[in-house]
């Protein structure tokens, strides 16, 4: 299935999309292609296509929803530092600071790996979200995960399974909750045959069956509603459909406990309008005309979804005995609504203080990122083994205590540790995101002076009881 490098790698592709860069920006993104290019020579993904192609898809799909030139440039450069002997000071020289502090935070995020521990996905989207002092470096993450989801038939069973479920249960969910429902469907669709193959198989021949059937019969209708609309005067519309991402399907399939009938909006009409009081007049004259079903009505404009999205829902009975969603909104609500945090200008102005951001991160979340800092990041730190697997414990935690969160014998045989690559004292107090290895010996054992430097009283516990 690998192509024509030579054609599919052509950079006019991704400049293409990007309309409104100058020719300075366009040299920039080519210099960053071929830096790509060199850098990775010779490198081989799984699949035995050149390590490039990654990095051009990655920078592809960061153009496709239109990132700024930043973004781009992080795209092709996002695994420079891990995986080829690039030093961040040349990185810096070559094409500044923010590329350079995005390269550095995707290369962070990819030691974060998801192990299934369920009560640690909340915190750790959260903490993402909140670390994240620049989106940029998310929104290039997941890009570069979107390229992975779709090559994932190249790895190893196990390591499949592992990067779906992380892409279900963390990455997917940041994206919608950016507002980019584009990725987040495109994500959990990917992931959703890997982490949960027998729903797959179950309800993919039964959507399939429902969507051909129910296409025509839409189609008619959609016809009928068009002429509706004409006849009143209104002409500056334009009509689709959805169709509802299969993940999601499976969650509300297993909602209606299987019942395929219950779900109405698996296919829905999409009218896109020029104004919001156009939105409220197509709702008129469809309601006019055909009969709503009650309590099906949703009016996301006037109370937008935490995510930002804005729409109204409406589900209305056909005549021939079907039921249709209609959705209705204006074409900047659908931008919103598929781009999400992507679509704002904010960062895109040169500039500009990135701090603006954080306003945009503060929307997207069920709480403020202060409440945040303060649920989390001022109670508990997030600290990583090397391997990448998460452990939170009270702020002024040490490494002491991080032995013994992950297992008493590592802690009772503790001798010094490593944080961030370097040997530091094992009372060492730790800071947020700090990357700890153990080290162990077998003559150490726990010292009361070790009381005094911890805050869990789980390791408290333990050392009293061995002195
Ligand atoms: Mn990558």
């Amino acid at each position: 299935m690998w192509y024509n490098n030579k054609m599919e790698n052509d950079l006019e592709k991704i400049l293409s999309l990007l309309t409104k860069i100058s020719k300075t920006e366009k040299d920039l993104i080519k210099k960053a292609y071929d830096f790509a290019k060199i850098a990775h020579e010779g490198a081989k993904r799984n699949s035995g296509e050149p390590y490039f192609n990654h990095l051009f898809e990655t920078a592809k799909n960061l153009a496709n929803l239109e990132m700024d030139t930043t973004s781009i440039i992080a795209g092709f450069l996002h695994d420079v530092l891990e995986d080829t002997k690039t030093k961040p000071e040349i990185l810096e020289k070559e094409f500044g600071k923010e590329v350079l502090f995005i390269v550095e935070g995707v290369s962070k995020l990819g030691t974060l790996k998801y192990h299934g521990a369920n009560r640690h996905n909340e915190s750790l989207r959260k903490l993402l979200l909140a670390t994240s002092k620049d989106i940029r470096v998310l929104i290039v993450k997941l890009c570069d995960r979107l390229h992975n989801m779709r090559t994932l038939n190249f790895l190893p069973e196990e390591k499949q399974k592992r990067i779906a479920a992380e892409t279900l249960e963390i990455y997917a969910p940041i994206a919608y909750r950016l507002g980019i429902r584009k990725l987040s469907r495109e994500l959990e669709d990917l992931a959703f045959p890997f982490v949960y193959p027998e729903g797959f198989n179950e309800i993919s021949p039964l959507f399939k069956k429902s969507y051909t059937e129910k296409l025509e019969k839409l189609e008619k209708f959609r016809k009928s509603v068009m002429k509706e609309l004409v006849k009143t005067n209104f002409t500056n519309f334009r009509s689709d459909y959805r169709v509802k991402g299969l993940y999601s399907l499976y969650k509300k399939y297993l909602k209606f406990k299987k019942d395929i009938e219950k779900i109405y909006d698996a296919l829905a009409m999409r009218l896109t309008v020029e104004k919001t009081e156009d939105c409220y007049k197509a709702l008129g004259i469809i309601h006019a005309n055909w009969k709503p079903l009650p309590g099906r009505i949703k009016d996301y404009i006037a109370f937008p979804k935490q995510n930002g999205y804005q729409s109204l829902h409406t589900t209305v009975f056909t005549g021939d005995g079907d039921l249709v969603e209609i959705q209705i909104r204006t074409e900047a609500m659908h931008k919103e609504a598929e781009y999400g945090v992507a679509s704002h200008a904010i960062y895109k102005s040169e500039g500009k203080d990135k701090k603006q951001i954080t306003p945009w991160i503060e929307a997207m979340l069920p709480h403020s990122v202060d409440e945040i800092k303060k649920d989390f990041l001022s109670e508990r730190i997030f600290i990583f083994t090397p391997k990448g697997d998460v452990v939170d414990l009270p702020v002024d935690s040490s490494a002491i205590d991080f032995a013994y969160a992950i297992h008493s014998d590592l802690g009772d045989k503790m001798s010094g540790a490593k944080i961030n690559g370097k040997f530091s004292s094992i009372t060492t107090v730790l800071k947020n995101s700090d990357i700890v290895e153990i080290i162990t010996s077998k003559n150490t054992k726990p010292n009361r002076k070790w009381l005094e430097h911890v805050k869990t009283s789980f390791a408290k516990k333990r050392i009293r009881n061995f002195s």
